[in-house]
């Protein structure tokens, strides 16, 4: 008999911690989430892709067993991470419902391709969850969905984790929402969860980051819980108790989806206005990286002795950024007008530090 999907629900929660780490860990932690009763399924990491190599790998399969006793002890269905045939084979052994591929796997089209095949004429319940890969390319994104798809898999979600390598910023991976967006524009029918865990890599922001996926018309959240945080062999500073966590999801506001003509237009101008907030964001911390780069231009002048204005830069910047805009349907003059603001600002800034140094 076909079951539910279980990714099918609104609202969703999968909470657990970052990594299983002992059976006493895991078992406590999986009592207090349930004790929730905000919680709809237990994730734990067994096996840790780790960016550097002197990093907690994980328990292995010996965490499966614990696993499977909190599914029984609590009644959540269990999701863990695989990345080889042999994970999803032990993992589906051990009676995991959710398998997920972390953003490590998805960029790897021989990994996803070998998990793909060990997931051929699997039990038609299990999940898959696809988590973005750590580059912001939808391309290998849908790749990856369209391996797993093509193993038969029925029940596939994505999640947005955020992407590596963009601006230090106060997050540990930028969203970049529009990705996502793209993904779901392309494959309407998946339902998408936000892990504002890793997007955000500490505790302050992450019922925000949340909400903003919420607000965005996201299906639920993947998001990191561990009974002692601070002692987390991974992912530490960013995990939270389950207690932390019932406070945060019981300050969600999930809008209903309606059929409602009226409700449904304001849903997409919801989803719209989201992302245009969304958008201005990343604008404006584009522009505090541009304007600290004319800073230390600023200080290179003042400590060389030249003048803020070098005649003729600004008129191939000007030129170079025009010659980029004319093929993204954006008018020179709007164009002109922007760089203008940006340019004044810019050498307010280096007057600022010519004038302290004096
Ligand atoms: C994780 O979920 O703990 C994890 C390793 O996530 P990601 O693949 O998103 O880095
Ligand atoms: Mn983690």
């Amino acid at each position: 008999m076909k079951h539910d999907n279980i990714l099918d629900r609104r609202g969703l929660v999968i909470a657990g911690p970052c990594s299983a780490e002992s059976r006493e860990q895991l078992l406590t932690t999986a009592t207090q989430l349930s004790q929730t009763g905000r919680v709809d399924a237990l994730r734990a990491g067994i096996w840790k892709p780790r960016t550097k190599p002197d990093s907690f790998e994980g328990v292995g399969k010996v965490g499966l067993e614990w696993l499977a006793e909190a599914k029984r002890l609590t009644g959540l269905p269990i999701a863990t991470e695989v990345a080889t045939a042999e994970h999803v084979e032990l993992a589906l052994a051990a009676g995991v419902d959710i398998l997920w591929l972390g953003a490590r796997t998805t960029s790897n089209p021989f990994s996803v391709q070998e998990v793909a095949d060990a997931l051929r004429g699997v039990d038609s319940n299990v999940a898959v969850l696809i988590k973005n890969p750590t580059t912001s390319d939808v391309e290998l994104w849908c790749g990856a969905v369209e391996r797993i798809a093509g193993s038969g898999i029925e029940q596939i979600g994505l999640v947005h984790r955020g992407f590596a390598g963009y601006a230090p910023t106060t997050l540990r991976n930028a969203p970049l929402w529009q990705i996502p967006l793209e993904m779901r524009q392309r494959m309407p029918q998946l339902p998408m969860l936000c892990d504002p865990s890793h997007i955000c890599g500490n505790r302050t922001g992450l019922r925000d980051m949340a909400q903003q996926a919420a607000d965005l018309d996201y299906n639920g959240l993947m998001i990191e819980s561990h009974y002692a945080p601070d002692s987390a062999l991974s992912d530490a500073q960013q995990q939270i108790t389950p207690t932390e966590l019932a406070e945060l999801l019981s300050s969600i506001v999930w809008r209903s989806r309606s059929t409602d003509r009226a409700a449904d237009y304001q849903g997409r101008l919801d989803t719209l206005r989201g992302t245009i907030d969304r958008l201005d964001e990343q604008i404006f911390s584009l522009l505090a990286e541009r304007m600290e780069v004319a800073e230390q231009i600023g200080r290179l002048k003042q400590s060389n002795n030249l003048t803020i204005l070098q005649s003729g830069r600004w008129g191939e910047v000007v030129e170079r950024v025009l010659a980029h805009t004319r093929g993204l349907n954006l008018s020179d003059e709007f164009v002109r007008r922007v760089l203008e603001s940006i340019h004044l600002e810019s050498i307010e800034r280096q007057k600022q530090i010519i004038n302290n140094d004096k």
